[in-house]
């Protein structure tokens, strides 16, 4: 049977498995704020942050960054939070948010 072409094709595996790629300093993170793992990124926190009015906080996203290995990248942006602690009454998960974005603003 000849193949057929169809104007779209099968793209290269561009998935990352997070358990393979943990870099140490994200290790130590998640150690020192274990409630990090709990995270499922729905964006809660980002909805009904303080600072997000002034800078580009999104404390979700500074997760999913640590997680890629954008270490140094999610420092930069941990430094804008205010630690009001309003994100913390919002996430369905427990994450210990303000405690855990203070980690990443030290790392
Ligand atoms: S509200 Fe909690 S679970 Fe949702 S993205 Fe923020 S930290 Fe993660
Ligand atoms: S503690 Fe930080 S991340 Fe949470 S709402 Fe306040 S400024 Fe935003």
């Amino acid at each position: 049977m000849t193949k057929q072409y169809f104007g779209f094709s099968v793209l290269e595996q561009r998935s990352v498995n997070l358990d393979s790629e943990m870099p140490a300093e994200l290790e130590s993170l998640y150690q020192k704020e274990p409630s990090l793992r709990a995270c499922i990124a729905c964006g809660n926190c980002a909805a009904v942050c303080s600072a997000g009015h002034f800078a580009e906080m999104q404390f979700y996203r500074l997760n999913v960054m640590a997680r890629r290995g954008l270490l140094h990248e999610m420092v930069g942006k941990a430094a804008a939070c205010m630690l009001c602690g309003r994100c913390q009454m919002s996430c369905p998960r427990g994450v210990n948010i303000r405690h855990a974005v203070l980690m990443m603003s030290q790392l």
